[in-house]
């Protein structure tokens, strides 16, 4: 089948229109040797035939920054081992913001594929005023271009019409450079024909266009090519005249010319509603004030709303394990079903509505525009300690969960600023730590008011972000790429209606790759655990046989956690603690089951109605060390949440920081550093607060 490609701007409705094209036959694999994602749907136009759509990473340039919009560029080129280049490309562009997003289209057209152009959100160019003369910009451009507006699906059906075969022609490069670099671009070109370069025309021009594609060495593209290039390039600068400059002049003053004569806009000069709501929402005083009001609204709802559809899975949860419990007949099968699997798997499902909830905010705050103006705002902040304001929108994934938080820095343009984004990502409290917080404050602010409790969770929240600001900044001069922060660039795209289709469509994808991340990897780490906590059984007679507790000590969960014992014993724990410990270095929130084993909540006691919580507390507060001190003292506590703020205790974070940064260097170093650093905070907290009390 043949392919075709789809590219455009990041937020042009490249994936709108995608959706829009192929329906629901898509499917996603990976690109040799690298690991952004291959999506691809099957499009089949009015003349009956067929082709695989490719949908490209969004990108604002054909000289790339990020390993995603390299893919781009190296697949229209022909560099990108395993993938062919494609018969014709569309080109998706943002009408509302026609000048921007056309000089991305002139280095798609510089490449001499056959090109579509989908000429999207005309409705919001619409509302601007800013008239497009579709012809007129055709005929400028030498491509077919089909207005549409993918979320109403309207114009689909004629860009499918557009799409013919053979295709009528060829599109060639519009705009001239100087005359020097004009006759440096023909001479290249002959000497890449004479070596038999495929694409030679498209390969000269990008190779004067762009000085990192034409210097520095890369998969897929030919060493000699660059070399011809190189010596091209370089008589033009001794003379005084950098081809990429020229090239790039000529390609903006003949985008300015075009958008002239086919786009214009009527009210030139006056403010748009964007522009006046902006005016509130960017204030220097009060722009904040409204960006703290909201984020604060956001987090109250994720953490007071959600505790209903919680408690709904809880209860359900609870159910289904009762009654596999009177369906099964006791013995080990019943007890790894009950206490392994479902008791498992459910105190991880759990946080589902969170992470949704959290989701659904963000895909508010991006399918109405203000995603962007909160980047604008915290970018100054960010900037403070070296990170650009994109880092702002993985960080606040990261609240939900760091694996998407950190696939998200997949959109930083700066490698450097991906890595130390991916470093910190952990440190903010993802929704896992939320249980053992709400276990261990409860148990530290006994009889407080709820309010003196939200506050104690607000401070670890805090405590966790401000110290991984910290460390970006200490961590940013040590990081090599040393760019300056990438000055802000991002758009400001206008405001808009949220779009409720779209937020689903994400939040269902969403929740489906979670409820399999839960059926697989942490079903597999349950049953593990549940393993390590069941065997070696003890033997008839003995004591243990008889109590759960003595029984779990001889585990080889218990032989571990006597065997750690003297490593957390300085931070205060006793062996059943650093047991827990141990187990929620597989997923944090095992602890609390860990926990309710190692103290052998009576299963007698466990009314249905009974809180959990509550009973587990019981139980902690009257564990005692061998000499009848009490194990879990205020302080104790404290150290424990001081730890749970700063361990990576999560081994699906540093498997995917390992494939984003494709190193196990730093998903090592972040997973050691991480936990050396939670140690001795702990560490710290526990022995001054004991020589204070
Ligand atoms: P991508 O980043 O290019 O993949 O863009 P998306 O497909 O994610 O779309 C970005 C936003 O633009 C979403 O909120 C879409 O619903 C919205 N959008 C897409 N097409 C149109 C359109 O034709 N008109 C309007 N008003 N919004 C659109």
């Amino acid at each position: 089948m043949e392919t075709i490609a789809l590219v455009g701007n990041p937020n042009s409705g490249k994936t709108t229109l995608f959706n829009a094209l192929t329906g629901a036959n898509q499917k996603t694999g990976n690109y040799a040797g690298v690991t952004v994602s291959r999506v691809s749907g099957v499009l089949r136009t009015p003349h009956g035939n067929q082709y695989e759509l490719l949908d490209l990473p969004g990108c604002y340039s054909l000289s790339p920054n990020s390993p995603d919009e390299r893919i781009t560029r190296d697949v229209l080129l022909g560099n990108q081992e395993g993938a062919e280049c494609p018969e014709v490309v569309v080109c998706v562009v943002d009408a509302s913001n026609l000048e921007r997003h056309l000089y991305f289209v002139f280095q798609v057209i510089d490449l001499g594929l056959p090109v579509v152009l989908a000429l999207n959100k005309v409705d919001l160019a619409e509302k601007q005023g800013i008239r497009i003369n579709i012809e007129l910009l055709s005929e400028e451009l030498g491509v077919p271009v089909v207005p549409c507006q993918a979320n109403k699906g309207k114009g689909v059906i004629d860009i499918k019409h557009a799409i013919r075969h053979p295709f009528p022609h060829q599109s060639s490069r519009t705009w001239s450079a100087d005359k020097a670099v004009e006759k440096a671009i023909i001479k290249l070109i002959e000497q890449l024909k004479s070596d038999g370069v495929s694409a030679p025309e498209a390969q000269a021009i990008h190779l004067l266009a762009d000085s990192a594609y034409r210097t520095e060495s890369q998969p897929g593209v030919d060493g000699g090519m660059q070399k011809q290039a190189i010596d091209i390039a370089d008589t033009l600068i001794r003379s005084g005249l950098a081809p990429e400059e020229s090239i790039s002049k000529a390609r903006t003053r003949k985008v300015q010319e075009i958008c002239q004569v086919a786009a214009r806009r009527q009210d030139a000069g006056t403010l748009t509603l964007s522009d006046r709501i902006d005016q509130f929402l960017l204030h220097p005083f009060f722009g904040w004030v409204i960006f703290v009001v909201l984020m604060l609204m956001v987090f109250w709802t994720i953490f007071r709303v959600a505790e209903y559809p919680m408690g709904w899975v809880d209860s359900g949860v609870g159910a289904l394990s009762d009654w596999v419990s009177g369906m099964m007949s006791e013995g080990d099968v019943r007890s790894l079903v009950v206490d392994g699997i479902i008791a498992g798997v459910g105190s991880v499902v759990i946080f589902l509505p969170q992470i949704l909830m959290l989701l659904f905010f963000i895909g508010l705050m991006e399918t109405t525009g203000y995603m962007s103006r909160a980047a604008f705002l915290m970018d100054n902040i960010m900037s403070k300690v070296g990170l650009s304001g994109k880092a702002f929108l993985p960080l606040l994934s990261s609240y939900a969960c760091a694996i998407p938080g950190i696939m998200a820095t997949r959109t930083m343009d700066s490698a450097k600023q991906r890595l130390l984004t991916i470093m910190i990502a952990p440190w903010m409290s993802c929704t896992a730590r939320l249980p053992v917080y709400a276990l261990l404050i409860g148990m530290l602010l006994a009889g407080q008011g709820a309010l003196v409790q939200a506050l104690v969770l607000a401070g670890l929240y805090l405590l966790g972000t401000v110290t991984a600001f910290i460390a970006a900044w200490l961590l940013a001069p040590r990081v090599k790429g040393s760019e300056e922060v990438a000055h802000f660039m991002m758009e400001l795209p206008a405001y808009a209606v949220p779009d409720l289709k779209y937020i689903v469509r994400h939040l269902l994808e969403r929740a489906w790759s979670f409820l399999y991340k839960a059926g697989t990897v942490i079903l597999g780490i349950c049953i593990l655990l549940w393993a390590l906590q069941t065997y070696p059984k003890p033997k008839e007679g003995t004591p243990a046989a008889e109590d759960a507790s003595l029984a779990l000590e001889q585990s080889y969960m218990g032989q571990i956690g006597h065997a750690i014992e003297p490593v957390v014993k300085p931070l205060g724990y006793d062996w059943r603690t650093g047991t827990a410990l141990v187990a929620a270095f597989a997923a944090r929130e095992v602890f609390n089951s860990s926990l309710a084993i190692s103290y052998s909540v009576d299963e007698e006691e466990f009314e249905e109605d009974d809180d959990f919580l509550a009973q587990l507390r019981a139980q902690m507060a009257a564990a005692t060390w061998p000499d009848g001190r009490p194990v879990y003292t205020p302080l104790t506590t404290l150290s424990l949440l001081v730890f749970f703020v700063y361990a990576l205790q999560c081994l699906p974070t540093t498997a995917v920081v390992r494939r984003e940064t494709g190193s196990w260097k730093w998903a090592l170093g972040q997973l050691g550093a991480m936990s050396v650093f939670a140690w001795l905070a702990a560490f710290l907290v526990f022995q001054i607060g004991s020589l204070l009390l």
